[in-house]
């Protein structure tokens, strides 16, 4: 039995282990001009009206990935329609949570087809790819552990809306979380990244979730509208901007049954706190992986560092130098730390941000060609009330604070309202109590980096503006998929 019990979270793949990276990578170069497809996929009838588009590496504009099809509003009523009939509420709750972990293990046999549309769909680099296999694979067998002790009944068919930055992590959690709860799902993948998402669900058919329990809806916010304002839903799980989730809340207000719930993961201005007793070296080896990572597309990544006034120049320093070593490129590659974002329209807005701050820019590195690129970039800011919203990608803001001034900036992050990651780097301990005490976030890190939280044992979600809870990964989540007792009583 490992530490978690009767589950393991999954191994993923050792990059510093020359034969078995070897053998992965060659599995991977199978599917490096492979050509995917995507569109609606479930109980719904093909339809020859939906629009084909296609799906570009963000990486690299010559590789076209694959072509996708989106649904037909008629599509959407059909699969809305089979799912509330489908009869998955009743089945068997182990045999729900059997079918997850038969999938798990599909995902993990393949592996390298998964490694390679992260690379090319999503502009994942190697380890972001390898985490994330591991994360859908752990919420797949997590999910089916915690479904042992749920006893409720499920609410009806979930919508779940995910994002393009996990196309295949918080796709899969969101879907098996509601699958196994006992609601059908459709699932709605960004439309930046549908291909994955396609491989995914062929995945779960295949473990034998019958085809009008989980349903695909490729599409844009145009299918995502239909999809929220369907009167019959149970709920919607949705992972996000604000403003979208925002959107959704207004449809459901007017269209969803009253107790239809909706589980928003939204996005934050993140933390870091550093003083002058951090390690410099381990502040800035964590500030560089919080910041920079993803090319800063996730929600938990760093957005704004405070330094003591003491710690600023050698931290800063530092961080100007490992910037430096950092390399930008296809993540195809084994050597590429940063990879590109997601799409053009991305890129513009980082870009025209950065462009009204020029005066602000404190150390830059140079983009690469042929993709969509931001370089990680720093801007001197004087706190964070100075920040309008979150920047999705590789911008990190610094300002410094006094000895005495550590309940400002605590007021001043708590007055953001948003409330996702913090992170800390001190030596003092009455510190850590006092800064993990009184910073408004749902995950907080203590001399350590900021991203990556691992099922199961850091449940991640946020509060405020970054989200309703519960908690991914954790032991509450499955709950809101059902009925209480109290839902029951008013329904
Ligand atoms: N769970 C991820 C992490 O801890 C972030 C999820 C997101 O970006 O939506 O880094």
């Amino acid at each position: 039995e490992g530490i978690f019990g009767k589950r393991r979270n999954s191994k993923g793949l050792d990059l510093t282990d020359p034969v078995a990276f070897t053998a992965m990578s060659e599995a991977r170069a199978g599917f490096e001009t492979r050509q995917w497809q995507a569109a609606p996929l479930g109980a719904m009838r093909p339809d020859a009206t939906g629009s084909a588009q296609k799906v570009i590496n963000p990486a690299n504009h010559a590789d076209r990935v694959g072509m996708v099809v989106e649904a037909t509003k008629d599509q959407v009523d059909q699969a809305l329609a089979a799912a509330t009939a489908s009869g998955w509420a009743n089945w068997p709750r182990g045999e729900r949570a059997d079918l997850l972990r038969r999938a798990a293990d599909l995902y993990e046999a393949n592996a390298a087809e998964f490694f390679a549309l992260l690379a090319r769909e999503a502009g994942k680099s190697w380890a972001d790819a390898v985490a994330e296999l591991r994360e859908a694979v752990d919420f797949l067998r997590y999910y089916a552990e915690e479904a042992e002790a749920l006893h409720d009944a499920p609410r009806g068919p979930f919508v779940c809306i995910s994002p393009w930055n996990f196309p295949l992590a918080i796709f899969t959690g969101q879907i098996a979380a509601a699958l196994v709860a006992g609601n059908p799902v459709l699932a709605k993948p960004a439309p930046q990244t549908p291909l994955i998402a396609y491989r995914a669900v062929q995945l779960l058919h295949e473990a034998g979730i019958p085809r009008d329990a989980l349903q695909l809806l490729t599409g844009g916010p145009e299918v995502g509208r239909l999809l929220t304002s369907s009167v019959a839903l149970g709920g919607i799980a949705f992972t996000g901007s604000l403003k979208t989730a925002k959107s959704i809340e207004t449809a459901m207000a007017e269209h969803a049954s009253p107790h239809a719930p909706l589980i928003a993961e939204t996005g934050g201005l993140n933390a870091m706190v550093v003083d002058t007793t951090a390690l410099t070296e381990q502040a800035v080896r964590d500030i560089i992986a919080s910041a920079f990572q993803s090319a800063g597309q996730r929600c938990s990544a760093l957005r704004i560092l405070y330094v003591q006034e003491e710690a600023a120049e050698r931290t800063i320093d530092m961080l100007k130098g490992a910037m430096d070593e950092l390399v930008l490129g296809d993540p195809w590659a084994l050597s590429t730390d940063v990879g590109p974002i997601i799409d053009a329209q991305a890129r513009d807005k980082i870009a025209a941000y950065v462009a009204e701050r020029e005066d602000r820019v404190i150390h830059r590195l140079a983009a690469p060609q042929g993709g969509t690129f931001i370089a990680p970039t720093v801007l001197r800011v004087s706190g964070i009330a100075e920040m309008p919203e979150e920047i999705f990608g590789p911008v990190l803001h610094v300002a410094t604070f006094k000895g005495d001034e550590l309940d400002k900036v605590i007021a001043a992050i708590n007055a953001s309202g948003y409330g996702l990651t913090f992170g800390m780097h001190t030596r003092i301990s009455s510190r850590v109590r006092k800064l993990a005490g009184q910073v408004h976030a749902g995950n907080i890190y203590v001399n350590r980096n900021q991203i990556g939280a691992v099922v199961g044992s850091q449940p991640f979600g946020g509060e405020g503006l970054s989200g309703t809870g519960p908690k991914a990964g954790g032991p509450h989540y499955l709950k809101r998929f059902t009925r209480g007792a109290m839902d029951l009583q008013a329904g």
